[in-house]
């Protein structure tokens, strides 16, 4: 049904946390996997080279951002989008969707597809799913996501229904465009499909249900933490994959708390992205074992240690608090790169500390155990409004 191979290597016994592998075109990932983002062919701040020293296995770049600046053409003749970022491990790229929703202006959706105007220049654009699917593969993606029609919650039944339907049409008909797309010789990216239907598991199981007539390669849990707070995005989570077939990868889309990330792998989640952390570290807040550090706080002027002594980045290696402040205090563009060094490198390990768990068949210790000390603030400053 499907070629693409995902291979479930350890199931804990006492929460639903999986340890599995698959390969793409561009090597192999691990999961739990956490995918820094590449909003515009670009994880900001950093090299190829220093994702790759974090541990990154696999990245993601977003399709609207890409589509409307360089464009298609200009990645697939640079040789795509691995060649174009010199990024030579998996690349994800999400559909579009849901950032011509949230930043393009006068948008209108219909059966046809997402009609908009660029947020760069006020273009006219039509995103039909089977455009989000041709756009994908010639950027040279490894893995393509369906176009989706995401609501926002709250919303009245009869809208999330009509979105559940509509993300169900759209779905069939992207797979349909990637089954021609390998009649003619390209298409070989993994294709998942989306679950939607917000915060009414019925509605959920719905557009599973819909979506299952395909042979998807995965799947990916959307329209979650867009506001309807933690336990009600995890009790969703716990239903989806509850359905969700056990031999395909799961993917929370947008999630990326590393709190979030450790509760949605007891529940059998296997992949992440969130710009948040990369967001955050520019902004001089990164997460560390013990909490949330605001690296400007008056209290890390004269402090000697790493950001997270537990940590083996290169900026815990090699820099102190009281050196990081400093960089934030005048502005010195380094500071936003050794934050970012960290912030990745943090949630790409804590992954695949949390895989390592799975493995030893301790993962329900390791959370346990991370809670505690991620709750403790201890080596952290009196959070200053924070
Ligand atoms: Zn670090």
């Amino acid at each position: 049904m499907t070629d693409f191979p995902f291979q479930l290597e350890a199931q804990d016994r006492a929460t639903a946390a999986r340890a599995g592998r698959f390969t793409t075109r561009h090597g192999e990932v691990l999961t739990p996997a956490f995918m820094p983002v590449g909003t515009a062919g670009s994880v900001k701040t950093l090299t190829p080279d220093e994702l790759v020293a974090a541990g990154a296995d696999i990245l993601l770049a977003n399709t609207y951002h890409l589509y409307l600046r360089p464009g298609v053409d200009t990645v697939r003749r640079m040789g795509g989008l691995h060649r174009f970022m010199g990024w030579s491990r998996s690349i994800l790229t999400d559909s579009g969707g849901f950032q011509v929703m949230s930043l393009s202006e006068l948008r209108t959706v219909s059966d046809r597809g997402v009609e908009f105007r660029s947020h760069l220049d006020g273009s006219r654009h039509l995103l039909a799913p089977e455009d989000a699917i041709r756009i994908q593969d010639g950027l040279g993606t490894d893995i393509a996501m369906s176009l989706d029609e995401l609501v926002r919650m709250p919303a009245e039944a009869g809208a999330v229904r009509e979105a559940v339907d509509r993300t169900v049409r759209w779905a069939g008909r992207g797979f349909a465009e990637r089954e021609r797309l390998r009649g003619e010789g390209s298409g070989g990216m993994a294709l998942f499909g989306i679950v939607q239907g917000g915060t009414d598991a019925t509605e959920r199981a719905r557009c599973f249900e819909g979506l299952s007539r395909h042979g998807f390669d995965g799947w990916a849990l959307g329209g979650l933490w867009v506001g309807e707070g933690r336990s009600l995005g995890l009790e969703m989570v716990e239903h989806d994959t509850a359905m969700l077939p056990a031999s395909r990868p799961r993917y929370l889309m947008g999630v990326g708390h590393p709190v979030d990330l450790i509760e949605a792998v007891a529940r059998g989640v296997d992949m992440f992205d969130c710009v948040l952390p990369t967001r955050n570290a520019r902004r001089g807040t990164v997460f560390v074992s013990t909490g949330r550090l605001v690296v400007k706080n008056a209290a890390y002027a004269n402090d000697e240690r790493p950001l997270d002594p537990e940590c083996d980045c290169y900026t815990c290696r090699r820099f102190s608090r009281a050196y990081l402040r400093h960089l934030f205090a005048a502005g010195e563009l380094l500071g936003m790169r050794l934050a970012s060094l960290h912030a990745v490198h943090q949630m790409v390990s804590l992954a695949r500390r949390a895989r390592a768990a799975v493995v030893e068949g301790r993962y329900a210790e390791f959370r346990a155990a991370f809670l505690e000390k991620f709750r403790s603030r201890a080596t952290l400053a009196p959070a200053a409004g924070a």
